[in-house]
């Protein structure tokens, strides 16, 4: 965990520790590059260490730019002072840092993403450090080593070599570092059979490597044989793996050219130089292309797939809210006939398993039409509302149920001990409604009362529903004949 957190920090900004570890690692990469890229004939195959400057001015957006310039140059001029003379090592240096300023200013003027995540930003990058960045060094570094160095190669030819040397080693080294310092956004899911491929393609890569002038006993094992099996990792093992067999390959061909293996046959050195820049380039291009570009099509994968995810969760939203509209009733805002129905069907079922009692009462608003006809419906709508927001306050526990089952009438569905208890709630609620002192002139009441009609129910068989529902009707009807403002009960509950 601290090493995580240490890890974090490290990496947020180029701290001290960070700007001790450049030049150092700067020194090493230049180190490497003069062990095992530059041939005895003095041909540079991959110039590495220019990757390093634009790996971490990329990593860090350009924060601290001057000192990691500043530090980086340096260790370049004290890592040249061997093999060249100091002013010719300061200009060599000064070349190298105008090739990572160009790459780094042409990335940010393209507007390139420094992750080199997806395709678009690699053929970016390419453009202002390989082509552009190098090009510019490999045609100042020619007149310097012409100028100064006093070299009598053609000023193409130098220019092509140092071009095509520095831009490989952009090439293979910035997209490794950036790898392996920045966080993968999603890790390969590996097989046994990726395993087997991965060491087939070292056991090949390490049997071309080994080969003497492209050939094991008489067999050709050219590095290109590497070209299908590198294609292979950049498609199962993702960038970071890539980029590492990628660079570990380049720089086992440079190598092998060093030590005079000849991987390309028997040709003069300028050509051999040719054929392994040839080779890397090709190199590259499969692996690191690939392998950037699957890593984007897997992001724009996840990217559809949670967007999918989205769309699907705010359609679910949208199907309740236009469920609960579709169960609502509009005038008075509680639950609607249709819920009723499958409210009751519910209870009922439930009712019927557990053998509780179930209240079952329709409520009817007395002399409404009379209502309607005195006070207007605008007002009789308003009234509708009031009674319905009184019930729905009565039917608070739960397993209560209110809703507007038509016109003038509602009807509640609730739980209960016995017929006493049932009775009980629904004088309360035709008080509360009577309480509500709505005047209404034409009421012998002079005020707007319900009627209500009560069933206790104990189900047992499905097709009762209907008849409880008659049942609780004509305690209503009675309740209406003995003169309304009044609670009547079912005489008979309803039996299986
Ligand atoms: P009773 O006491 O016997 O029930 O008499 P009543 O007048 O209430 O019964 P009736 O069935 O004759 O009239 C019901 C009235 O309810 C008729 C209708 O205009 C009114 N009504 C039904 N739905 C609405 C509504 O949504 N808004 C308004 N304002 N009135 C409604
Ligand atoms: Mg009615
Ligand atoms: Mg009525």
């Amino acid at each position: 965990m601290l090493i995580m957190i240490k890890r974090e920090k490290f990496w947020r900004r180029p701290g001290w520790l960070f700007c001790l570890l450049l030049p150092l690692f700067h020194f090493a990469s230049v180190k490497l590059t003069f062990f095992c890229a530059v041939t005895p004939e003095n041909a540079v195959v991959v110039w590495l260490p220019n990757a390093v400057l634009l790996a971490a001015l990329l990593r860090f957006r350009g924060r601290r730019a001057p000192l990691m310039a500043a530090l980086t140059f340096s260790s370049d001029v004290l890592a040249n002072l061997p093999v060249f003379r100091w002013y010719e090592a300061v200009l060599f240096s000064a070349v190298n840092l105008l090739e990572v300023a160009v790459a780094y200013r042409l990335m940010l003027l393209s507007r390139a993403s420094p992750h080199l995540h997806r395709l678009q930003d690699l053929i970016k990058f390419i453009l202002a450090g390989p082509v552009c960045g190098a090009l510019l060094a490999g045609l100042a570094a020619a007149v310097v080593l012409q100028q100064v160095g006093g070299s009598a190669t053609p000023y193409l030819t130098l220019a092509r070599v140092w071009w095509f040397g520095d831009g490989l080693g952009l090439l293979i080294y910035t997209p490794l570092l950036l790898a392996f310092t920045q966080p993968q956004h999603q890790r390969p899911r590996l097989t046994r059979w990726d395993d087997a491929a991965l060491v087939l393609t070292l056991l090949l890569a390490l049997a071309v490597l080994s080969a003497q002038g492209g050939q094991i006993e008489n067999v050709s094992v050219t590095p290109t044989l590497l070209l299908p099996a590198v294609a292979v990792i950049a498609f199962r093992f993702g960038v970071r793996l890539t980029t590492l067999l990628v660079a570990l390959i380049s720089l086992g061909t440079a190598m092998m050219m060093t030590t005079g293996l000849k991987p390309f046959g028997e040709v003069p050195i300028h050509l051999e130089v040719v054929r392994a820049q040839e080779f890397i380039l090709t190199l590259c291009i499969i692996g690191i292309g690939f392998a950037v570009l699957l890593n984007e099509l897997q992001t724009r994968e996840r990217e559809l797939e949670s967007r999918v995810r989205a769309r699907t969760r705010e359609l679910e939203r949208s199907n309740a809210r236009l469920a609960a509209i579709s169960a609502t009733d509009g005038l008075t805002g509680i639950p609607n006939r249709r819920r009723f129905d499958e409210t009751l069907a519910a209870e009922w079922s439930r009712a019927r398993r557990s053998g509780q009692p179930l209240m079952l009462a329709l409520i009817d608003v007395d002399l409404f039409k009379q209502y309607n006809d005195y006070y207007g419906h605008q007002a009789g709508d308003d009234a509708l509302r009031a009674v319905a927001a009184a019930l729905a306050s009565h039917a608070r526990r739960s397993g209560d149920f209110v809703a507007r089952y038509g016109g003038e009438e509602f009807a509640l569905i609730a739980q209960c001990a016995d017929k006493e208890q049932a009775l009980q709630m629904a004088a309360i609620i035709c008080r509360c409604v009577a309480e509500l002192k709505i005047p209404h002139m034409t009421s012998p009441y002079e005020v707007l009362t319900i009627s209500v009609g009560v069933t206790v129910l104990r189900p047992c068989e499905h097709d009762l529903i209907l008849s409880a529902l008659k049942t609780a009707d004509v305690a209503l009807y009675r309740a209406k004949q003995l003169g309304r403002n009044r609670v009547e009960a079912a005489d008979v509950e309803p039996v299986a």
